[in-house]
C-alpha cells in the first residue's frame, strides 16, 4: 500500500552536510520526495511534535538543540513508506543502529538526541505531522 510519511533531518544531519546523502538513501529505496523544505523551529511547534516526550528529562536539552540550528521537513511517499524508513533510519538509539542505517552510521553515539533525523511512527501521525510542519491537509490513499 503506497502512503505518505513526514521526514524531518535534524540540526546536526543538516550541520554534517547530509541531506542529499539522505536524499540518495530515500530514493534508493524506491520512495520518492514529493515536498521538501528548510526551517528554523520556534519552541511552540516543536513541544507540540515531542509531546510524548516532553515532560522527559532530557527534553530541555534536547529542545535546545533542536532549536539550535535548521531542519529539513520532507514529505516522503511510496510502498510501506513509514516503516522503510523508519527501517532506513534505524533504531533511536544510535548505539544500537547497525551500520548502513542513517543512524548508525551517522547518528551521535553519546547523545541520544543527537539522532540524525525524525521519522513519523504511523501513517495517521504523519498525516499530522504534514500538517503542522507543511500546513498541507493530506489523506493516505484509500
Ligand atoms: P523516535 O521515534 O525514534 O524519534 O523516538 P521517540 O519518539 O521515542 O523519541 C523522540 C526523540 O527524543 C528521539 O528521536 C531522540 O531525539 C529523543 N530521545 C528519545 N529518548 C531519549 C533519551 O533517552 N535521551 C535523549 N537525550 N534523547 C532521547
Amino acid at each position: 500500500m503506497k502512503q505518505y510519511t513526514y521526514i524531518m533531518v535534524k540540526p546536526d544531519g543538516v550541520e554534517a552536510g547530509l541531506v542529499r546523502e539522505i536524499e540518495k538513501r530515500i530514493k534508493n529505496a524506491g520512495l520518492e520526495i514529493v515536498e521538501f523544505d528548510v526551517q528554523k523551529l520556534n519552541g511552540e511547534i516543536l513541544d507540540e511534535h515531542y509531546a510524548h516526550v516532553k515532560d522527559r528529562d532530557f527534553y530541555p536539552e534536547m529542545k535546545a538543540f533542536m532549536l539550535s540550528n535548521f531542519v529539513v521537513p520532507m514529505i516522503v511517499y511510496g510502498e510501506n513508506a513509514v516503516a522503510k524508513m523508519r527501517e532506513l533510519m534505524g533504531p533511536t538509539n544510535s548505539n544500537e543502529a547497525p551500520a548502513g542505517t542513517i543512524r548508525g552510521d551517522y547518528g551521535d553515539k553519546e547523545i541520544i538526541n543527537r539522532n540524525v533525523i525524525h521519522g513519523a511512527d504511523s501513517p495517521e501521525n504523519a498525516i499530522i505531522e504534514i500538517e503542522r510542519f507543511f500546513k498541507i491537509k493530506l489523506e493516505q490513499p484509500k
